[in-house]
């Protein structure tokens, strides 16, 4: 689904925390580590490649439109990965992931996840790795920091 760039972060909020969900909250969280553990490069592009979607560069791509999936194949706009253009990535790839979705909720749910792993917020928390989310949207931190699987991960 195209989704432009100014509303992403309201339509974000609205459906994590109140849209439909297919799959529970821990079926989500297993499904990001899974791709997130075994991918040997862990950028966008990296976990796209690890999960067979081909993946390419297109200039030409609107400004409003970072990323965006057209026949099995994520398109996204710049090299220069921050904020927005990594989560819309994550998002299609969340998209493919998940086929029974039926509205954005476990879209989005998965695409944070995907960001921001379990393990990584574990290993903040304890320390190992300093502002590791930091190339991500302040409203896409703070989002997944409130999600249950989080709240509840030691
Ligand atoms: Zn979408």
């Amino acid at each position: 689904m195209l989704i432009v760039a100014e509303p992403i972060a309201e339509r974000a909020i609205l459906e994590v925390t109140g849209g439909v969900s297919c799959y529970s909250a821990w079926d989500i969280e297993r499904i990001a580590d899974q791709v997130t553990e075994r991918a040997v490069d862990p950028s966008p592009q990296g976990l796209a490649a690890e999960c067979g979607v081909p993946i390419v560069l297109e200039p030409l791509l609107p400004a409003a439109v970072p990323a965006q999936m057209i026949r099995g194949t994520i398109y996204y706009r710049s090299d220069r990965l921050r904020g927005l253009a990594v989560l819309m990535i994550l998002h299609e790839l969340a998209h493919h992931l998940l086929p029974r979705h039926v509205d954005h909720s476990d879209v989005w749910s998965l695409t944070l996840a995907l960001a921001m792993p379990l393990r990584v917020i574990r290993a903040m928390r304890h320390g190992e790795l300093h502002a590791p989310f930091a190339h991500l949207p302040a409203w896409a931190v703070a989002l997944r920091f409130e999600m249950p699987t989080v709240l509840l991960a030691a």
